[in-house]
């Protein structure tokens, strides 16, 4: 595992434009196709968005670890964990369209989103621990060099 990045910031929304900017930055350094780019930012933002509204609700606040790492020259991997609540029922949350959000704010898509722009997603995670997800995608255009 090369050039490994560990970056710890607030759990909130406020943070979701630093994580995506933090994500392509580390991401440009493979070499990404600009649409590649704008696939691992917009996957990052939903696990980013996913801590600030899930993880942390009402009053409680938190911090969340962004971990980058190349398991290989052409592959990414991301790993976005919380100290939050926790997901009770793993397999259900990341159906498409299946929210806990009771306001209008959510569309139950994020992990779908997630899914279709990274090759492949885990999510682990215990009610009043925490949650990680980490994702990982392989980039076509990785030449060798
Ligand atoms: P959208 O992402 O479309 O705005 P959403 O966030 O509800 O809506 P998903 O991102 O797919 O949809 O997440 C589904 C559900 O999984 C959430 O409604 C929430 O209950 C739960 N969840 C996701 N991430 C976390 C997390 N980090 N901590 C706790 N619960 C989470
Ligand atoms: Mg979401």
């Amino acid at each position: 595992m090369e050039k490994k990045m560990k970056v710890q910031m607030e759990g909130t929304l406020e943070s979701q434009s630093l994580a995506r900017a933090v994500a392509g930055a580390y991401a440009a350094e493979m070499d990404p196709t600009v649409d590649e780019l704008t696939e691992i930012k917009t996957a990052v933002s939903e696990a980013v968005s996913n801590v600030a509204l899930h993880a942390y609700p009402g009053d409680l606040t938190g911090d969340m670890i962004l971990e980058f790492m190349m398991p290989a020259p052409d592959t990414i991997l991301i790993r976005v964990t919380d100290r939050g609540v926790g997901i009770e029922d793993i397999a259900k949350a990341m159906e498409p369209m299946y929210t806990t959000d009771t306001g209008e704010n959510c569309s139950g898509m994020g992990f779908t989103v997630m899914e279709s722009f990274m090759d492949r997603i885990r999510v682990d995670s215990r009610p009043g621990e925490g949650t990680t997800v980490t994702m990982i995608k392989r980039l076509d255009t990785y030449c060798g060099f």
